[in-house]
């Protein structure tokens, strides 16, 4: 019988609900929870191609010590022996675990309770720290808590919308979704996107401000000067819920107008009309995501946001209120369980001795750490120096995805044990690992997580642990064990959240926000029939409202809010060395760095390779034509890859994003090139304003391939591979010319060596081809010029599963051209329907003129409609050309 399971998606902080079936045959498919109120049925890209990341290819079946499998009990064993060693030697401050927004709430919890209650020492952090903890630190600043005071609905019933710092449309497409389809149905509605790029989020934007890098603080100080001499400031919420307004002003109108343009590089007008809807307009929310928390000044930006809101108390009400978009799954779970070196389980404070106390009574811990911990940065500082003999990193990849990468990288190798926790065999950070342990996958594991407006939902399991995978919890509760501690007899999940939920209501008065009491006492079937709900959710009855703070009682003991003060810092980074302004982020298709999304074919074919935007000035100046290499450059470390020449992109600004890494590409791991510079309040990097050289990269020869096999690596001096339906695709180039292209391609493509290849090679344009065929099947081919080669890509992916029986069809596919009456579709642009875009300016041509005419001739964006902006951006570029 297939059976139904509901569930979360594992990838962003929107947490939509997810319905996985799996068939009679075993076989997978996934749509959206109608009734989760996150996304109310909908799934973006990433969401509804999760059934094709959940195959075992590239697992890890069993626990590996030094390269080699090893029993469970054999590597738990040594583990703890080796932790309990160093403590014993060095102290508690001599371990440490890296964690990750990936890990379920129960997971999160146990390690927490271990490092913090047990071991003694504060040094877990995650990488929830590259994400938001400036949103966490300048909560707890302004509020005295890290709640986040609203509900996604809010971002419904607003009139003004302001997106900072925020690509909604790709980093949170569900969200996106909705706002799009409230501003449709109330065109009334605003939106305005403050970012340096014009992103997809833009498509709906009544205002784009461009902003320079880091010019947020003055922008928000500009507009609370501006608040403070209108009627929009409501005195008397000023004068009941909050403190510290007069000095906030002072600072804020200290900045004369002429400051305030040179900060953020905008013009008179377009900060005039901004500020004068914000004052005009009741009903804002402001949503802040990566653009503000990654900087080095992010905890100042997060408050001068709040400062507007407390100022106009458009807070906490319907429609209204500052909303920060986490990146992760269950950032905020990590944050609810204190998975932050700053912070105490529940919400409770490490600085407080009564919080402190609290938690070790709850416990019964035999100790408690008594300061912060190491954060992430500073964390592999320590591991680099030697301070570290033990470090443990669970769900995170940070050889790709921390500051100054290269750095980390070595520090890891060079630390003298080394454990990660991982779905897949080979990462960038698990080759070093001396303990490989393998976890469980999404649709594996079974727990909670926690979305951006603070509703927690289960992830449940629907398929068999594969191996001799295990949850994380359990890993970490056997260490615990075997390193004597009581206090970890956990047998299931349902246990370790009834637990954590006991503690967030006990001795809580209402002084803390967190409280989930109402689970405290959760058996299995409750866990298991859990809905999705919102905290706060105390035992007793009385409190019923979702949102905080509309009439103040913030969690400051004289429950008041604070203004900070904040004063724009220096944001220029650049020098003559390195002119550019390196921007990393997401983008639409992938997650992470790829373990997951980098198994789907349909998400790996919307963008193949990492790539570099550049304003066409900018390229023309640095001589980069739009299909060229570059190569990137800080005194950190370098990366090449692909230029894409746009004017969406502010000149002297280069955006890279944040995914690919040494499995699938030569040199793109961009976080090499972020130094270790961050935030001073939250510890945060600064991963949005780095200054980079871009200088073309030069390639005697530039190749495609295409291939059933994965190619071995290194194949050239440039590479990057995607996953494809049938195999795998390739781009190359190489600074010289290789001998033997036929054994080059043996040894690349792992071909058998009695077959023959048919090909072609032009000396005077420097053409060459090459396939290779087995029976009626293509093995491999690979086209190379002295130029970026022109080859009908998407085509050539589909002869991977073509067959091949005559030799004029072998011929076509050496040629790179389809034959006539046989278009090639182009690069995919709606990931849901494999659409490309020559596909959709052929339905321009053909009389489309809108999105939605070509989503009812192709399908195109009519499923998660995560692509309809590029289809906007292709329709009115075939229309503006054809009007000229
Ligand atoms: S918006 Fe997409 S990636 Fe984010 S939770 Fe929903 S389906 Fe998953």
């Amino acid at each position: 019988m297939p059976t139904e399971t509901k569930t979360t998606c594992p990838y962003c902080g929107v947490g939509c609900g997810v319905i996985a079936r799996v068939d009679d045959e075993g076989v997978v498919s996934v749509k959206g929870d109608p009734d989760h109120p996150a996304n109310f049925g909908r799934l973006c890209s990433k969401g509804s191609a999760l059934a094709e990341t959940i195959d075992l290819d590239g697992r890890l079946h069993h626990p590996e010590i030094a390269g080699e499998r090893a029993g469970w009990d054999e590597a738990l064993d040594l583990m703890a022996q080796r932790f309990s060693d160093a403590i014993a030697e060095h102290g508690p401050d001599s371990v440490a675990f890296y964690v990750s927004g990936q890990l379920l709430t129960e997971d999160y919890y146990v390690a927490n309770k271990l490092m913090k209650g047990f071991v003694g020492s504060a040094n877990i952090d995650t990488n929830s720290r590259l994400c938001m903890s400036s949103s966490v630190a300048g909560h707890r600043r302004a509020f005295g808590s890290d709640t986040v005071p609203g509900c996604y609905e809010d971002i419904e019933l607003a009139d003004l919308v302001i997106l900072t710092g925020s690509n909604l449309a790709w980093c949170h497409p569900v969200l996106y979704q909705r706002l799009a389809a409230a501003k449709a149905a109330r065109p009334g509605m605003k939106v305005v996107v403050i970012d340096p790029r014009r992103t997809m989020t833009a498509d709906i934007a009544d205002m784009h401000l461009a902003i320079r890098p880091d010019g947020d603080v003055a922008l928000f100080n500009g507009l609370l000067a501006h608040l403070a001499k209108s009627t929009a400031i409501d005195e008397n919420y000023l004068a009941a819920h909050t403190m510290g307004f007069a000095a906030a002003f002072a600072t804020a109108s200290s900045m004369t107008f002429t400051e305030l343009m040179d900060r953020t590089g905008l013009g008179a007008n377009e900060i005039r009309q901004f500020f004068a809807l914000f004052e005009r307009t009741e009903k804002v929310v402001t949503c802040y995501s990566q653009g503000v928390n990654q900087s080095s000044s992010g905890t100042d930006k997060v408050n001068a946001i709040l400062n507007c809101h407390l100022a106009t108390g458009r807070i906490g009400r319907h429609g209204m209120g500052p909303f920060s978009l986490t990146g992760q799954p269950n950032a905020m779970g990590g944050r609810e369980v204190g998975g932050l070196a700053n912070m105490l389980a529940a919400h409770m404070a490490i600085e407080s001795a009564d919080d402190r106390d609290r938690v070790q009574r709850f416990w019964g811990s035999p100790t408690i750490a008594d300061r912060p911990g190491l954060k992430a940065v500073d964390l592999f500082e320590a591991v680099a120096d030697g301070r570290i003999k033990a470090l443990w990193i669970m769900a995170t990849n940070p050889v790709v995805s921390m500051p100054d990468a290269d750095a980390v990288e070595a520090a890891i190798r060079a630390c003298p044990f080394v454990v990660v926790s991982d779905v897949m065999k080979t990462t960038d950070t698990a080759r070093h690992a001396h303990v490989l342990l393998p976890s469980l996958g999404w649709g594996e594991k079974d727990g909670t997580v926690t979305n951006s407006e603070r509703r927690i939902s289960r992830q449940r399991s629907f398929l068999p642990a594969p191996s001799e995978a295990r949850a994380d919890w359990w890993q970490l509760a056997e260490v615990a064990r075997r390193m004597g501690f009581l206090g970890f007899e956990y047998t299931t999940p349902t246990e370790i959240f009834a637990e954590h939920a006991a503690l967030s209501a006990f001795e809580n008065d209402g002084s803390r926000d967190f409280d989930i009491g109402a689970y405290a006492g959760i058996g299995p079937a409750g866990y298991e029939a859990m809905m999705p709900f919102q905290w706060p959710a105390p035992a007793q009855e009385g409190r019923k409202t979702t949102r905080f703070f509309a009439n103040g009682h913030f969690y400051h003991p004289d429950r008041k809010a604070r203004f900070i003060a904040v004063t724009p810092a220096e944001t220029e980074r650049t020098s003559v060395d390195y002119p550019f302004t390196l921007n990393t982020g997401r983008i639409r298709d992938q997650w992470h760095t790829m373990t997951r999304t980098g198994k789907s074919a349909r998400l790996s074919a919307h963008i193949a390779e990492p790539f570099a935007e550049l304003h066409p000035r900018d390229a023309r100046e640095l001589g980069v034509g739009s299909a060229g290499l570059v190569e990137l450059e800080s005194p950190h470390g370098m990366a090449v890859v692909r230029a894409l020449v746009t004017e969406r992109q502010a000149r002297g600004n280069v955006f890279v994003p944040m995914h690919w890494n040494d499995q699938f590409a030569a040199k793109a791991r961009i976080d090499a090139l972020v130094p270790p510079l961050i935030d001073r309040v939250s510890g945060q990097p600064a991963s949005k304003n780095v200054a980079i050289a871009v200088r073309p990269f030069s390639a005697s020869l530039y190749g495609f391939a295409v291939s059933i096999a994965r190619p071995a690596s290194p194949l050239a001096d440039y590479w990057a591979l995607a996953k494809a339906e049938g195999g795998w695709r390739i781009e190359l180039a190489f600074a010289s010319v290789v001998a033997d292209w036929t054994a080059w391609c043996r040894d690349a493509f792992a071909l058998p060596a009695d077959v023959e290849p048919l090909g072609y090679a032009d000396r005077q344009t420097g053409d060459l081809r090459l396939a290779f065929f087995e029976g009626d099947r293509l093995l491999a081919a690979v086209f190379l010029a002295r130029q970026p080669v022109a080859v009908a890509r998407n085509w050539a992916v589909s002869q991977l599963t073509a067959e091949h029986g005559n030799l004029r069809k072998r011929f076509t596919l050496v040629a790179g051209r389809p034959g006539a009456g046989k278009p090639d579709p182009g690069a995919t642009v709606c990931s849901c329907f494999s659409v490309g875009v020559n596909q959709i300016i052929t339905a321009v041509r053909g009389g489309c003129q809108t999105v939605e005419a070509v989503g009812k001739e192709l399908d195109a964006g009519t499923n998660c409609g995560s692509c309809r902006a590029e289809i906007r951006e292709i329709v009115e570029g075939c229309l503006t050309v054809a009007a000229e």
